[in-house]
């Protein structure tokens, strides 16, 4: 009784094996009625009546004892059963999602963990859903979940026999399939990003969603921890690569991966130790040939690397999230720089400033404050600066927008940069209080020999949308005098381009400023090494 009573409430797995084993239950009732039987048998021969009622008495007695443990082992058994149940339900809850019933992170990286050590087929596909911040942002948690939870029932109903659904958390999904063929991995991802392109409804509204998946196939000697990081790799490649479509993982991105790691913790070192510069890429009037502006653009002198394009770390910089001190820092040195051309060359300086800036930076609670000082601090005003921002980071959600329209309510004017590249939307073009179009270079490259009717005719088409909605119009990436005679002639106000002048240092663009007026070309061919 008093082990029993010390005895934890639920039994572990081996204990509970061991009291169903009947053989074990019963060996004490076995034991007892062979007694009986002996006691009896002998009992029958000749003995006083007293000697009988003692021994009938005593017999009486263990089998009241039998019957009471027959009892208390009927009971338990069904204490047990209840147990079982109960313990069957609680890993049934820690293996599954909540939100959405399909299997969780730990039940999917279990069945991969067993495919791959029994040498089965195993192929992990993970799904994230684009955008999925835009759409609670704009319709709220509630909606959100809904949505996910239709995106799961959609993965159901899109999923073979053999495929296991997973909810990773948040809006990230996996698919354990079982092939090791990249063929049928890619098909079948093919599949479930279709079953999820379908629209949805939600509160009677329309909804299209699309999703970024990574594939890896399980390699001989690979852990479940590793495939799973493969395919999280191959997915944001996917993202990377433009979102809404599949990417098979290849050794290589693991190496770049390292690579860009290595390069955010050199860039973070660099951005200290005052490694970073800034060039300023001239910008004229087309129409009157002279200078009309200023882009400032980053550069990044490594110690070993030696130069190293913007191309490359900027995007290192925007993943990291570096590109927030960056950013901050650019903004301050070109203000500054041009507070100090003003002061030097009055009018003849340039009037603003264009400075880049990355979406992450749009994101963060102060921007808008941030901008006000340094503009009060360098002692200019709203007029002074340009800010250009690309057109995927308009479409990021309504935190964004409100930034975009404090800046615009300030007085800073607003580029839309790369204009032509992302999801350019009129609807888009009206709601956001844009001031500057820059034409892509893309559009610009094959202008002269007409070559590309297509982006002739997206060229053409954004100088007329400029015209009629009174926006500059700026063409970016010009590289010899037809392509700048063409873009006059569609209406391109404004030009910026190697033909034209290369990004140049500040001391460099000063030495432009003492000589005005500036004209373009003049820094053209001659300037050409500092790019
Ligand atoms: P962007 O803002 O569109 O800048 C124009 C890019 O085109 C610059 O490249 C410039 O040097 C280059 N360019 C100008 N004219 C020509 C031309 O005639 N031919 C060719 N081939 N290229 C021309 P850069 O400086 O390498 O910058 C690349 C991109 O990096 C920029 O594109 C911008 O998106 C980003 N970036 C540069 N500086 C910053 C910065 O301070 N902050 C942020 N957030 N992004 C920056
Ligand atoms: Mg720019
Ligand atoms: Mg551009």
């Amino acid at each position: 009784a008093y082990l029993q009573r010390r005895a934890p409430a639920t039994p572990p797995r081996r204990a509970v094996a061991f009291a169903g084993h009947s053989m074990f239950n019963l060996l004490p009732f076995v034991a007892v009625t062979a007694t009986a039987i002996l006691v009896i048998s002998v009992s029958a021969q000749d003995m006083s009546s007293r000697q009988r009622t003692v021994i009938i008495g005593a017999v009486l007695i263990a089998g009241f004892v039998v019957a009471r443990q027959l009892l208390s082992l009927r009971e338990n058994n069904v204490a047990l059963r209840g147990i079982r149940r109960q313990q069957a339900e609680l890993e049934r809850l820690a293996l599954s999602d909540k939100l959405t019933g399909l299997p969780n992170r730990t039940r999917f990286a279990v069945d991969l963990d067993e495919r791959i050590e029994a040498h089965e087929p195993a192929t992990a596909l993970l799904i994230d859903v684009d955008d999925f911040k835009m759409i609670n942002d704009t319709l709220g948690p509630a909606a959100g979940d809904q949505l996910l939870v239709q995106v799961a029932q959609r993965l159901r109903e899109h999923c073979r026999p053999g495929e296991l659904p997973a909810r990773l958390g948040g809006d990230e999904f996996a698919v354990l399939l079982p092939v090791d063929e990249p063929a049928e991995a890619e098909t079948a991802a093919a599949r479930l990003l279709a079953g999820i392109g379908r629209p949805f409804r939600i509160n009677d509204q329309q909804l299209l969603l699309h999703a970024s998946a990574g594939i890896a196939i399980a390699a001989a000697g690979e852990t479940a921890d590793e495939v799973q990081r493969n395919a999280d790799i191959a997915m944001y490649a996917a993202k990377e690569a433009g979102k809404a479509s599949w990417v098979r993982f290849e050794p290589r991105m693991r190496q770049d991966m390292v690579h860009h790691a290595r390069l955010a913790s050199e860039l973070h070192n660099g951005i200290l130790r005052g490694e970073l510069r800034l060039v300023y890429q001239p910008v004229f009037d087309l129409s009157t040939g002279l200078l009309a502006g200023a882009e400032a653009l980053v550069r990044w002198q490594h110690p070993e690397r030696g130069f190293v394009s913007p191309g490359d770390f900027i995007p290192v910089a925007e993943r990291s999230g570096l590109i927030v001190p960056l950013g901050s820092w650019v903004l301050r040195e070109a203000c500054e720089q041009l507070a100090r051309w003003r002061a030097e060359f009055g009018d003849a300086a340039v009037e603003a400033i264009n400075v880049n800036v990355a979406v992450r930076q749009l994101r963060g609670a102060c921007f808008v404050d941030e901008v006000a000082a340094v503009l009060s601090e360098t002692g200019l005003t709203p007029r002074h600066l340009i800010l250009e921002v690309t057109e995927s980071s308009v479409v990021d959600g309504w935190q964004v927008r409100e930034t975009l329209q404090a800046l615009h309510d300030l007085g800073v004017r607003l580029a839309l940069d790369d204009f032509g590249t992302g999801q350019s939307s009129l609807s888009l073009l009206r709601a956001f209080p844009v001031d500057v179009l820059k034409l892509d270079k893309s559009f610009v490259d094959g202008i002269a020999d007409g070559a590309d009717r297509g982006r002739l005719a997206v060229a053409a088409a954004v100088a007329q949308l400029a015209e009629h909605l009174q926006l500059k119009a700026v063409a970016e990436g010009i590289e010899n005098a037809e392509q700048q005679a063409r873009l006059r002639e569609m209406g391109y106000r404004y030009g910026q381009g190697f033909h034209l002048a290369r990004p140049l240092p500040a001391e460099e663009f000063a030495g432009l400023l003492a000589a005005a007026p500036v004209r373009a070309g003049v820094s053209g061919a001659e300037l050409s090494s500092s790019r």
